[in-house]
């Protein structure tokens, strides 16, 4: 395989998830292919003419079609949300680490998202769900800017319901004419609901670096380990296989030894927040 060269993939659906973020299910061109991948790990999603960007999968794998939640802020994201069905654009990957599927297994899960950081955790969740005997309880945390801004929320009210699930949602701020039952306020004050820091539990999250700084300084005072702490770390890249040197931090490549790291592994890095 030759990381560098892309491969053309054809929309075969769009469907908006939030005012500025729509989900691509997407199907690799060439119909003998068919892209495998882990939870937590990215493509390079590229438009010839435009750029490229890296872009988390948000569906699981294994099947013929992969899907990517774009937010549009610049130039390609904005023209990646643009595209209609039977639309062509490039994909490179997949890239990065994924999350730790084999460290979970048999243990309690505490799923920490904030924003598009639930994007990276769907895929694992789904496969959490998928094989649920596997694993221990699950609790997830979910927090948004405002209720609108939440993603996948016909999904999260179907979590909520599974056995063993706890699911607990939060928003920074109700504008007026959105409705919201639930609290207000930063995703780190869940942490005292009762039921929420299990015993022998693998805390997983992603969402903008303050948000996790303030997770991994929440959990640590709450005496959760630090060698249970996964997160997944968002940084500008190009090339997406350690060469080009935009993603390093400290002595490591973000697009190759990470996107998710253990919060041991980059305690005390220089650039970042955490
Ligand atoms: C491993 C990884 C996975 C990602 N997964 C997703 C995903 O699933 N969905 C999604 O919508 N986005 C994801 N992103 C972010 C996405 O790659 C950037 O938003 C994208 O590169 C922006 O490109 P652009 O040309 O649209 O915007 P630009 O014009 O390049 O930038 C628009 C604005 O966003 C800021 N910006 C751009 N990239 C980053 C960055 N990496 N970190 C901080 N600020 C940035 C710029 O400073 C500018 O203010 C991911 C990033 C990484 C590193």
């Amino acid at each position: 395989m030759n990381w560098i060269l892309p491969r053309e993939a054809v929309v075969v659906a769009v469907k908006t998830e939030t005012p500025d973020t729509k989900t691509l299910t997407l199907r690799l061109r060439n119909s003998h292919e068919r892209l495998d991948f882990k939870p937590g790990q990215f493509n390079m999603v590229g438009l010839p003419g435009i750029g490229e960007a890296p872009i988390t999968f948000s569906s699981p794998s294994g099947n013929e079609t992969f899907q990517h939640t774009v937010r549009a802020v610049g130039r390609v994201t904005r023209a990646l949300t643009a595209l209609k069905g039977s639309d062509v654009l490039h994909v490179r990957g997949p890239f990065g680490s994924g999350w730790p599927e084999d460290e979970a297994v048999g243990k309690n899960l505490l799923i920490v998202a904030g924003g598009m950081g639930m994007v990276p955790l769907r895929p694992f969740l789904l496969h959490v769900f998928e094989n649920r005997i596997k694993f221990g309880r699950i609790v997830v945390l979910y927090g948004a800017r405002t209720p609108d801004d939440m993603l996948f929320r016909d999904e999260v009210t179907v979590w909520a319901e599974q056995a063993d699930t706890k699911v607990l949602l939060t928003v920074d701020e109700v504008p007026v004419g959105s409705t919201w039952t639930g609290p207000t306020g930063v995703v780190t004050e869940l942490f005292d609901h009762p039921g929420v820091l299990l015993d022998d539990a693998l805390a997983l999250t992603c969402g903008p670096e303050l948000m996790m700084r303030f997770v991994v300084r929440g959990l640590l005072l709450r005496q959760f380990p630090a060698s249970r702490i996964y997160l997944s770390l968002e940084r500008r890249m190009r090339c997406g296989v350690a060469q080009c040197g935009h993603c390093q931090i400290g002595p490591k490549y973000v697009c190759q030894d990470g996107p998710v790291f253990c919060y041991t592994d980059l305690r005390g890095w220089p650039d970042t927040l955490l």
